[in-house]
């Protein structure tokens, strides 16, 4: 989900790279789980978000819209984000010891908080927000530990594979004024990077950019 913000305002004002430290620990969240709830249809789920929840839960991508995520449109695009439920509008896989039940296969979102990504020139950098984590006296933490992804090379081209992908969808579809293509697209959009299962045995990356290429193709 795309922002336009001025940086100043919400973060430190530096930008950073996976080897900087930022202030972001903050005691393993022990007693808060403040940004797992009341985050609206914000966390936004990409393919290897869907991937990893599928592979952690056992529950395919029809299983887990029926309690876990929910479908919205995302600058012009249908795209799967977490289902907030309840009275406290808690994030569905958040248990009842205010844990999150799926840590190790969290989201990319979430693995990020309060980070954020700025985009420029085809690559991108963090940025952190400094007025959304609840917790006092944070202490510094290298960026690649706090993300917590293995392969982040492979990772990182995938992610700037996505985001400028989307983008070009995003611009495609703005000029469309056919609502029937549209829906297509993004049906299609949906089935080739959600719906349609990942073979466990072989390497996501690889299997995404195989789609990726069949997508592309089936779009211009
Ligand atoms: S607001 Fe901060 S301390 Fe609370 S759950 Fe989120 S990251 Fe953890
Ligand atoms: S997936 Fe986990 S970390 Fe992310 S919002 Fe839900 S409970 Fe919190």
């Amino acid at each position: 989900m795309k922002r336009n913000v001025d940086l100043s305002e919400i973060s430190d004002g530096k930008l950073y790279t996976i080897n900087d430290m930022a202030k972001l620990g903050c005691q393993d969240c022990v007693g808060c789980f403040a940004c797992c709830r009341g985050m609206g249809n914000s966390i936004v789920l990409d393919p290897l978000d869907v991937f990893r929840i599928s592979e952690k839960t056992g529950l395919g991508f029809e299983g887990l819209l029926q309690a876990h995520i929910e479908l919205n449109v995302v600058d012009g695009i249908i795209l799967p984000n977490l289902r907030q439920t309840g009275l406290n509008e808690a994030c569905a896989f958040l248990n009842s010891e205010g844990r999150c039940s799926i840590h190790e296969a969290r989201p990319g979102i979430c693995r990020l908080f309060p980070l954020g990504r700025y985009y420029e020139d085809g690559d991108y950098k963090y940025f952190l927000q400094v007025n959304e984590c609840q917790k006092g006296n944070r202490t510094k933490v290298k960026i690649s530990k706090w993300v917590d992804t293995t392969e982040y090379p492979k990772y990182k081209a995938y992610i700037l594979k996505w985001h400028y992908f989307l983008n070009e969808v995003e611009e495609l579809l703005a000029r469309s004024k056919d609502e029937g293509y549209n829906k297509q697209c993004c049906m299609l959009i949906l089935q080739a990077f959600y719906m349609k299962k990942y073979d466990v045995t072989r390497d996501f990356f690889e299997q995404f950019g195989e789609r990726l290429h069949v997508v592309r193709e089936a779009l211009s």
